[in-house]
């Protein structure tokens, strides 16, 4: 076994039982960096702010990591299963990538762990890991790394487990042999682009973050114009659309188990649309504890699940709505107004 293949097996002894590896060039030019500079020149980034901030290093590992020689790519696969029932629960509107726990927790614990066999077994002396918390552009060098492509939805796609997987990566100062990159299945296949409800597909690729409701309710935690509310289609938290209508991630294809720990319930998974509307502070950090949905907060998660309730015209939110409109929260009172006339 090579020193490669002893990465990738530690990788898999560590919860990743995807990984590749990808040689970072002499120059340490990220692959994919003029696709994110003609990406930020169009201002697709909207207010992901930390997107231009971090631009050089993205586009230049060198920039910040000088010793990097090659990116241990790893993935592990979350629930992509639909859960639910449309119009009632909480969990049939949120992303499935953020229903279970905080991946970026479990995955850091991971890939400390991991870090630390790989320096004991001597594949490097340095090495620093990130799980979407990082500036490395990490789609692209998992797709160097042979793990899949990043389709027209901009998403990683695995040939065989689809997009439902979740990343992380480990820069290292070895140079261990690198995996072929995986090449491009998207074809003429256009689906995800027609499917997003708010059109945010500038192009193949070319996703506008300024249209995506992925940015309204999640990274902006519903702290948007009234103007967009009534566009986001029913979704309280996130957004899967461009990731479910993709033929590799079709159930019948999509047959592998998702990561245990990933994947175990959590008690916010039971709440309906009208409890979430309705949750006190207490009860909030009580079922979202170790959730991924912390992100939005309290407010953002119940301004979230209002939202998705106007949407839906919910019957069954009505009376937690109407009873929000004696909410101390002036947004929380606004917002539900809103939904119930969208319900008349
Ligand atoms: S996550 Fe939803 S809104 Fe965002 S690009 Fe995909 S389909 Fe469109
Ligand atoms: S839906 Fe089609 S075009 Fe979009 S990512 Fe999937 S295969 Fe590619």
């Amino acid at each position: 076994m090579d020193d490669a293949a002893r990465a990738k097996s530690l990788a898999a002894e560590h919860g990743f039982p995807l990984s590749g590896i990808a040689a970072v060039p002499p120059d340490g030019a990220a692959p994919q960096a003029e696709w994110l500079a003609k990406w930020l020149e169009a201002g697709r980034q909207g207010p992901l702010e930390y997107m231009a901030r971090t631009a050089e290093t993205r586009r230049n590992l060198h920039a910040r990591f000088p010793w990097a020689r090659s990116v241990l790519c790893v993935a592990a696969r979350h629930d992509g299963a639909a859960r639910g029932e449309r119009g009632r629960d909480l969990i049939a509107h949120v992303a499935r990538y953020a229903r279970g726990r905080d991946y970026h927790l479990v995955f850091e614990k991971r890939l400390k762990r991991l870090a630390g066999a790989l320096k004991k077994a001597g594949l490097c002396a340095q090495a620093r890991y990130y799980a979407d918390t990082g500036p490395v552009l990490e789609r692209a060098w998992a797709q160097e790394a042979g793990m899949g492509w990043v389709g027209k939805n901009a998403c990683l796609i695995h040939p065989k487990l689809g997009s439902f997987v979740l990343l992380g990566e480990i820069l290292l100062d070895r140079a261990l042999n690198p995996d072929a990159p995986a090449p491009d299945h998207c074809g003429t296949c256009t689906r995800c682009l027609e499917a997003c409800p708010t059109q945010a597909f500038a192009g193949p690729g070319q996703l506008d973050a300024r249209r995506c409701i992925v940015t309204w309710n999640l990274e902006l935690a519903g702290a948007v114009p009234e103007a967009q509310w009534a566009e986001h289609h029913g979704w309280a938290a996130g957004c899967d659309v461009c990731q479910t209508v993709c033929p590799f991630n079709a159930p019948e294809r999509s047959d592998h188990a998702p990561d245990t720990e990933l994947a175990a319930p959590l008690p916010w998974q039971t709440l309906t649309l009208a409890e979430a509307i309705e949750l006190d502070r207490t009860s909030y950090d009580r079922a979202f504890q170790a959730s991924a949905l912390r992100r939005t907060g309290w407010k953002g998660l119940r301004l979230g699940a209002i939202t998705a309730a106007g949407n839906l015209r919910s019957a069954s939110a009505r009376a937690a709505l109407a009873r929000c409109l004696a909410d101390p929260d002036a947004d929380i009172r606004a917002r539900a107004a809103w939904a119930l006339r969208q319900c008349e």
